[in-house]
């Protein structure tokens, strides 16, 4: 049993500590192994996000109007359709899409990147410090990938990039926008230039970009950005892929099904272009209508308020784990100061799975731990074994960081 006071249940009307936007669960209590139970704290943020509370609430508004979408004549019928149509919109209109750009709802980030990776005309440079999502797609696309170790510092690595795009001109260069293991942003106006100074076209992996900085594709020069409803306020099920249409509409067909084709006859098939040849079936009408809300509400939200909100909890948990004992936090260059609310460490002497596993038991504190599905970026890190992480959002207090520092404080004065 935990030996300090809990922190845990800090009034939520605390108004000088209160998420930006409020979410689902906020409050929701959860039982400890000594038969106690606390506020859960959730600091899983960059596994999967809860959803905002307008989300949910627009979820069972749409519900009844629910139905099959592009083919039913009946009234709910249109009014899903036309509710899945104006998400399109909604989502393009967020991340800056250009006017000819193409949005495809997908299941999630990963399948956005297998979509794109199965459409590259040519070969696609990816760095070594991306998340498994971002590797084995072109590891494994017909088109072929080659991989670039980083450096040690960003500069040198954007040098090495440079070099090895002017030797070995490729077609894409897919990078991920946030580290899903330090939260380091990368700088992507510069890679974009960078790329586009070559002749490349650059994919951004927005997974744990989005969720936490507004990403304009038309400013910052992306060519295709995919990223995650569930990672986004929205669990759902739905994901995005959005870029330029002439790959996408060249290549084959994502699914081979009802709904990508104009004609079929026993002989040929003519297939549609736009968003339609990659969704074949019946696509996640609720998933999307999830989505949209999310980034309409985060849309209300400053721009600097909600960077402000993050850096402040980043801040926070990161000088709090280095305080303590024994704790060290990862970072992949030492001269990129960027980074969202997510911060991976390490405690030395103590399992990372135990850790976690008590924080649970003991303290109602939910984190990630493990490899986080970036092995070679570990082994960049020399992170031996497994790692602990802690990530936030726009539901997430102040209140939250200290009773991890404070559960972690514990652990370590008195073992765990
Ligand atoms: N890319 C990054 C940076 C991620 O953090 C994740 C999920 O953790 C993914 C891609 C894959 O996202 P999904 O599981 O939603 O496909």
């Amino acid at each position: 049993a935990p030996r300090q006071q809990r922190d845990t249940d800090a009034p939520r009307d605390d108004t000088a500590d209160c998420p930006l936007i409020p979410v689902v669960g906020g409050d929701v209590r959860v039982p400890l192994v000594d038969g106690s139970e606390t506020r859960y704290i959730n600091l899983d943020y960059a596994a999967s996000a809860p959803a905002l509370e307008v989300v949910a609430a627009h979820i069972t508004e749409v519900l009844p109007l629910y139905a099959s979408v592009h083919r039913g004549a009946g009234y709910a019928s249109q009014i899903s359709t036309a509710v899945y149509e104006n998400a399109r919109v909604v989502v393009g209109d967020f991340v800056g899409a250009r006017p000819k750009d193409t949005v495809i709802f997908t299941r999630n980030t990963t399948d956005s990147l297998n979509l794109l990776a199965s459409v590259a005309p040519g070969e696609t440079v990816v760095l070594d410090l991306e998340h498994h999502a971002n590797l084995l797609p072109w590891l494994g696309a017909a088109s072929g990938a080659r991989v670039l170790r980083s450096a040690a510092t960003l500069d040198e690595t954007l040098t090495l990039l440079d070099a090895e795009l002017t030797a070995r001109p490729a077609a894409l260069l897919a990078v991920t926008g946030a580290s899903n293991v330090t939260g380091e942003v990368l700088p992507l106006r510069r890679l974009a230039t960078l790329a586009h100074r070559r002749g490349t076209r650059i994919a951004v992996d927005g997974a744990q970009l989005v969720p936490h900085r507004r990403v304009d594709i038309a400013a910052l020069g992306i060519d295709y950005l995919a990223f995650s409803g569930h990672k986004t306020y929205a669990p759902f099920g739905a994901g995005v892929l959005v870029g330029r249409s002439d790959w996408l509409d060249a290549g084959d067909p994502y699914l081979l099904g009802g709904g990508a084709v104009i004609s079929v006859t026993l002989d040929a098939t003519e297939w549609r272009v736009g968003p339609a040849r990659h969704e074949a079936g019946s696509p996640n009408v609720i998933g999307v209508a999830a989505l949209a809300r999310a980034l309409q509400e985060l849309d209300t939200l400053d721009p600097v308020e909600w960077v402000a909100h993050e850096n402040e909890l980043r801040a926070r948990l990161v000088s709090g784990l280095e305080a303590l004992p024994g704790v060290s936090t990862y970072r992949i260059f030492p001269d990129l100061g960027d980074a969202v609310g997510v911060v991976s460490f390490s405690v030395a002497g103590l399992d990372s799975r135990l850790v976690a596993v008590v924080l649970s038991a003991e303290w109602g504190i939910g984190v990630r731990d493990g490899k986080f599905c970036a092995h070679p970026l570990l082994e960049r890190l020399g992170v031996a074994g497994s790692a602990l992480r802690a990530s936030v959002g726009v539901g997430s207090r102040q209140a939250d960081v200290d009773a991890l520092l404070t559960a972690l404080a514990s652990i370590l004065a008195d073992g765990p």
